[in-house]
Formats: C-alpha cells, sequence, structure tokens
C-alpha cells in the first residue's frame, strides 16, 4: 500500500475496514488518483467500465437509482457535511472506497478550479437493443453518428425532461460517459437508459419492435406538426451534425419530417431539432403537474 494512504478503521482500533474503505490521499501521484484522473479518456473508460459523475445530488441520485458505486471522492472542506457523511457510510456499506482528498487533488481529478466537492466513480451501465421493447405511450430517441458530447448530453436530459424511455446511440458516436457528456445531462445520464447499435442492427430491431419511425431530414416532406404519433410507440430519428442522416436510414422510415425554419440559418442544432421534435411528439402526454 502506498504511503501516502491512511486507513481508518473503526474507532475501536480494530484496523482498517476490509470491505469498503476510507483512505485520505493528498498525493496526485498517488496511483488511484492517477486511476480515476484516466477516466477522462474513452480508452481506460472502455477497459475499465468506470465513469466519473461529478457533485453531490448527482452522487446521490444515483445511489437512489441503484448506480453501483466504486469510489467516492470528496473534498476535506466537504467532511462533517450530513448528506457527504450519508453518501460516505452508503459507498463503504456498498464495498466501495472513499477518498478524502484536499483541493488540488480534486481539482485535478475534475480538471476544474472550482471544482465539486464530491465526485463518484460508477460503473457504466448499457441497455440491450434486444431488451428494448417499446409499448404504447413510449418515445425513444436514436442518434446517429453524434460527435458533440454536449449535443448528447443535452439530447439525454432533454429525453429525461420529455417523458421519453430512453436514447439509441447510432454507428460511432461519442462517448455517454465522458465527463463532458455527463456534466451536459445534469444528472439524467443517471435515469435514461442508454443502448448502442450499428444501423442494421438498428433497422434489424425497428422492423420487428411494432414502432413507428419518425426521421427528421432537412429535405423532409412532411411538416413534424401534422403527423399522428399516437398511433404507435415513435422512435425519433435524428441525423449527424454535420452530414445528417445517410439514406440508408432515412430510406426505411416511416416518416421525414422537417420543421419549418425561415431566417438564414441552414438547420438547427441537433439538440434543439430534438427538443422541438420531443415535446411535439409527446404533446398528448405531457401535461402540467404540481409545481415540482
Ligand atoms: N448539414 C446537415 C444536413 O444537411 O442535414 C445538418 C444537420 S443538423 C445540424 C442535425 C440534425 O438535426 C439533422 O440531421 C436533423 O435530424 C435535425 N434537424 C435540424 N434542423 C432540422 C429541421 N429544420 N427539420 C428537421 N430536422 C432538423
Amino acid at each position: 500500500m502506498s504511503h501516502e494512504f491512511r486507513d481508518r478503521g473503526p474507532r475501536d482500533g480494530s484496523g482498517p475496514h476490509k470491505v469498503g474503505q476510507v483512505k485520505e490521499v493528498t498525493s496526485l501521484a498517488n496511483p488511484i488518483v492517477k486511476d480515476i484522473k484516466a477516466l477522462t479518456q474513452k480508452k481506460s473508460r472502455e477497459e475499465t467500465g468506470a465513469f466519473m459523475a461529478e457533485g453531490l445530488k448527482l452522487v446521490i441520485d444515483a445511489l437512489e437509482l441503484g448506480w453501483t458505486i466504486r469510489t467516492l471522492v470528496y473534498a476535506k472542506a466537504a467532511k462533517g457535511k450530513p448528506l457527504v457523511d450519508q453518501v460516505a457510510a452508503k459507498t463503504v456499506a456498498a464495498g466501495g472506497l472513499v477518498l478524502e482528498v484536499n483541493e488540488k487533488v480534486i481539482a485535478s481529478i475534475t480538471r476544474r478550479d472550482n471544482p465539486q466537492m464530491v465526485v463518484g466513480i460508477f460503473d457504466q451501465r448499457w441497455k440491450s437493443l434486444k431488451d428494448i421493447r417499446p409499448i404504447e405511450g413510449e418515445t425513444w430517441v436514436a442518434l446517429d453518428r453524434v460527435r458533440d458530447p454536449g449535443n448528447l448530453g443535452t439530447v439525454i436530459r432533454t429525453a429525461d425532461a420529455a417523458g421519453a424511455s430512453g436514447v439509441i446511440l447510432i454507428g460511432e458516436t461519442t462517448d455517454p460517459f465522458s465527463l463532458e457528456t455527463v456534466r451536459a445531462t445534469m444528472g439524467s445520464v443517471f435515469a435514461v437508459p442508454v443502448a448502442r447499435a450499428t444501423p442494421e442492427e438498428f433497422l434489424g430491431w425497428v422492423k420487428k419492435a411494432g414502432v413507428s419511425l419518425v426521421a427528421t431530414h432537412l429535405a423532409g416532406a412532411v411538416d413534424y406538426r401534422t403527423i399522428d404519433y399516437r398511433r404507435k410507440p415513435v422512435v425519433l430519428l435524428m441525423g449527424n451534425e454535420q452530414s445528417g442522416l445517410p439514406d440508408q436510414l432515412a430510406k426505411e422510415a416511416d416518416a421525414l419530417a422537417r420543421i419549418p425554419q425561415e431566417g438564414r440559418a441552414d438547420s438547427l442544432n441537433l439538440a434543439v431539432a430534438t427538443a422541438v421534435m420531443l415535446f411535439e411528439v409527446r404533446r398528448h402526454l405531457l401535461t402540467l403537474s404540481e409545481a415540482r
């Protein structure tokens, strides 16, 4: 064990915890800190199947939703706060590791000057496409080769807000578990199932799933406000930021929808177009409830 760890076992002096430990770390050279920092690289996230989420609220929400926490990192300044102590206790009880670090370490992990006081390292969770069987009232969003982490995170957040059931990533896409994407989801990454598929797998699944495939296209012939979204579960298909939807996907759609535009802009931003569509597709299902 490296020298910068100080195990703090039970107060009765019976030694360090065997399962779920609390360690104090002050060095950036600490191997655990290095492993956590490596999670900013896609390769390391793929190898470990882990990812990082910042902020106490996010960590609390994730634990409530049953996500598996591997490591909880908190800044010394947060120590003793009841909610921080609670998540630390939950992490230890779940067999995870708790790291108490100084501000320098947490800033370096999150690559921020004003870092969050709490960071959680969680197991990634992918929904399997074959397990998705949409039923009446469900809407799924399918994104073709989405490139921008901010767009993907915003789509996941918007899907959550509109009550969509999940997001399907088609082809080579940006990683939903990157730090930038997770930040942009504002916590919705823990609430919205995400699946991935090749174009062929996606089209094979659509054929069997009994859904209405509504694709959005700048050359779409149908005004998106005229489509009946009530008849079947809807899969809303959105194109890549640069090149839009390829013919391979567009030609399989039940409708090619367009959002009418004025002005000089060629197109809407992908996440904005997804939001416009989602709230229209689900308009008949969304109601104002009590103030939240
Ligand atoms: N240059 C791309 C093109 O030619 O399609 C622009 C892609 S746009 C930034 C990204 C995606 O947002 C599009 O593929 C489409 O799915 C959707 N989108 C954006 N504006 C739209 C509109 N006015 N009507 C329908 N879909 C739109």
